[in-house]
């Protein structure tokens, strides 16, 4: 499943190839993603539109187009966007196509459409959007993110620490690869108890966040997912993990073998001298 890195990664390479280019036409076929895709308003609030800038808010991208509307798409499991020259043909899967005026497609890909794409439009489109994303929890690369909010929304909580910092509605993006690994950067045990943990080190799990992550995206997105970036062949990066996927080598600071537990379900993993 594509993780913030990704998505980010994807929103770089997507803002300065399609940015100031005009859609012309939309072509989809007939299958419905998570939800059905909202064909009729996508052709009257896109056709004609000019793109803007493409943001990210958690997982979702968003292409403001120069009308006002803003058309949202989740990649959900196996959701792809590329960019091919009209002339290429569709693959399988290709769910829809936004057509530009210099020739160019850009195509949403998915497989098991899980992806979902949203729209938009009409009035009060900025507080459209804070409502779609009331639920979602700060981003890890904002002011607001840090050690004091940590404790702050963690206090009196007995859930792991790994449960929580991978909760969307905490803190947005923090999957469980880079759950581990910032886990791992600050010293903390995963099982430790949320409201356990003192300001020092929520800063430095706040801080290690943004590092695992920011590596992740300068590295173009981590390889475990099924993830193309926007020239086909962003995402095959693969990141020089600590502990994900390391049971029983050596903990790179102490080498005492990494242990593997299962948390909520997820795979952990975690260093027992280092991580306390
Ligand atoms: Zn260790």
């Amino acid at each position: 499943m594509p993780e913030l890195p990704e998505v980010e990664v994807v929103r770089r390479g997507l803002s300065d190839r399609i940015a100031g280019n005009t859609i012309t036409e939309v072509s989809a076929g007939d299958v419905s993603l998570r939800r059905p895709i909202p064909l009729h308003a996508m052709r009257h609030y896109t056709i004609g539109a000019t793109i803007e800038q493409v943001r990210r808010r958690a997982k979702y991208l968003l292409i403001d187009l120069d009308n006002g509307a803003v058309l949202i798409i989740h990649l959900g499991m196996t959701g792809k966007l590329g960019l091919f020259a009209g002339t290429t043909a569709p693959l399988r899967h290709d769910h829809i196509s936004w057509i530009f005026a210099d020739g160019r497609h850009l195509r949403f890909n998915d497989s098991r459409r899980f992806g979902a794409i949203y729209l938009l439009h009409g009035e009060n489109v900025a507080q459209q959007e804070r409502d779609f994303f009331s639920a979602a929890g700060v981003e890890p690369f904002s002011d607001q993110f840090d050690g004091r909010y940590l404790r702050k929304r963690a206090k009196n909580r007995i859930v792991p620490v790994k449960n929580f910092i991978m909760d969307g509605r905490i803190v947005s993006g923090v999957g469980n690869i880079y759950a581990n690994e910032s886990l791992f950067l600050a010293g903390i045990r995963p099982t430790r108890p949320a409201g356990s943990i003192s300001l020092v080190r929520w800063q430095r799990l706040a801080d290690a966040i943004r590092v695992v992550l920011a590596e992740a995206i300068s590295q173009g997105g981590s390889t475990i997912s099924n993830f193309l970036g926007v020239d086909g062949d962003g995402g095959y990066f693969q990141l020089a993990f600590c502990v994900y996927g390391k049971a029983g080598h050596p903990c790179p600071h102490c080498t005492r073998p990494i242990k593997r537990i299962v948390l909520a379900g997820r795979a952990t993993y975690y260093c027992t001298r280092c991580q306390r």
